[in-house]
């Protein structure tokens, strides 16, 4: 079978689709295999921090991606017993991007946009229901077998593939790689509902941590709705957390009136944090959710792939065109596998620790902390380095 002279990537998700589109734009060619007949249009990650927002500007989608969004200014951080504690403005750091504001945008507009602006680039192909399920590295390539809509496999072979088919990575598996971490004994409950949390909470911005010993919770705005993310407890039957009077009695608790309102959407799922064991074996590279989850406290997970995205297009590219060495693939792993263990992992296990704190002591100690952060102009834009994840790409950067 001959080689084709492409890059494959696996999963047509904001990752994959991010990555092929750095590459079409920098002369590779590339072919996306999605496992569906389209692209997704499930509801899941919506925030789009300051540097991936640079760095989709790159690809030239990141103007019609704010205009189906909403632009958050500001971060505040609440209790739910002595209200708003503490409040960020992106402006403080705006210096550091040309984006200064989190983007409230659901990834599904992302992989849409890419689709259009890139659908008519000659490097640039998508082919949809192939689903690939099992890789094997050959002399100068790697060959994946490819499942059809009427249950056959073909086989194909390109250059390298990036495994970007999500959490149950299929890519992963197939080359043998752990998915090391653990998970979270409760579930997240994302409501989706019209109302408006402002006409409650005046003062909330639109994105907004409530801490709470007992309940915390997480409210954002998207375009046209509001967002109440809660915990569930394990034992709670899914059919239950599901049902309209749980959810409606979860939004009653977080503000009075709001269980009256129409429930547009819920999602209940499992959280988890892992880190596959290498971001690379010979040939094969996993990238966003096939190489690391996390809970969404902080909207890391997409971003910090759509990162891995960048860092290794921005080497393939380069090694396709005799342009660097191949070695520099090597620090794919290194840089990013550090940085999501480092930065993606520990501040999205640390943003749960103190929603939730356990005692009211320990909350108390939460709140002053966060106050005192918020009071000191050098903590505080240090603070929103750290949740904007410039420190991140910072170490990604001397990683290398
Ligand atoms: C409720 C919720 C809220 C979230 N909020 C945020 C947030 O605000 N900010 C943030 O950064 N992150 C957030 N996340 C995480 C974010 O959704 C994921 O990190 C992101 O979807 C990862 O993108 P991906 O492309 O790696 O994987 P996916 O989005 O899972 O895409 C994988 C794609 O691969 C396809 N596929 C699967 N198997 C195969 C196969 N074998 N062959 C070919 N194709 C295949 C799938 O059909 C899919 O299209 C949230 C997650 C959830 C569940």
């Amino acid at each position: 079978m001959s080689v084709e002279d492409r890059v494959f990537v696996a999963g047509a998700g904001p990752i994959g689709m991010v990555a092929a589109a750095n590459l079409a734009m920098r002369g590779v060619p590339v072919t996306v295999f999605e496992a569906s007949p389209t692209l997704s249009s499930e509801s899941r990650a919506s925030t789009f921090h300051p540097p991936t927002l640079d760095m989709l500007d790159k690809l030239g989608v990141a103007d019609d991606l704010i205009k189906e969004g909403l632009k958050a200014p500001s971060v505040q951080y609440r209790s739910k017993s002595f209200g708003a504690v503490a409040q960020f403005d992106f402006g403080d750091i705006a210096d550091m991007t040309g984006h200064p504001y989190r983007l409230q945008s659901e990834q599904f507009k992302l992989t849409r946009i890419i689709q259009r602006h890139y659908q008519s680039n000659s490097n640039f192909q998508i082919e949809f229901n192939q689903a690939v399920n099992r890789v094997e590295q050959i002399d100068g390539g790697v060959r994946v077998q490819v499942e059809q809509p009427n249950g056959a496999t073909i086989e194909r072979t390109g250059r390298w593939l990036i495994g970007a088919d999500g959490a149950r990575s299929a890519v992963r598996k197939s080359v043998g790689l752990e998915f090391e971490g653990f998970t979270w004994p409760e579930r997240f409950l994302v409501i989706s509902t019209p109302f408006d949390f402002r006409s409650a909470y005046p003062d909330l911005a639109s994105v907004t941590y409530v801490a709470d010993p007992r309940q915390w919770f997480f409210l954002l705005r998207i375009p046209g709705m509001w967002r109440a993310m809660v915990p569930v407890d394990s034992e709670l039957p899914d059919d239950v957390a599901l049902s309209e009077a749980f959810a409606t009695r979860q939004l009653e608790s977080i503000a009075p009136g709001a269980g009256q309102s129409a429930i547009l959407h819920l999602t209940l799922y499992r959280v988890h944090q892992r880190v596959a064991s290498s971001f690379r074996r010979d040939r094969v590279f996993l990238a966003g959710d096939a190489a690391h989850i996390n809970n969404p406290l902080g909207g890391m997970g997409m971003n910090g792939g759509i990162h891995d995205a960048f860092s290794l297009t921005n080497r393939l590219a380069g090694v396709w065109h005799s342009e660097l060495d191949e070695n520099v693939l090597d620090g794919y792993d290194r840089e990013r596998r550090l940085v999501t263990l480092e930065h993606v992992q520990k501040q999205t296990i640390e943003n749960k620790r103190n929603l939730e704190a356990a005692t009211d002591a320990e909350h108390r100690r939460y709140c002053e902390e966060m106050r005192e952060t918020a009071a000191d102009a050098a903590k505080s834009r240090e603070f929103l380095l750290r949740i904007s994840m410039i420190r991140s790409l910072e170490r990604a950067a001397e990683l290398g």
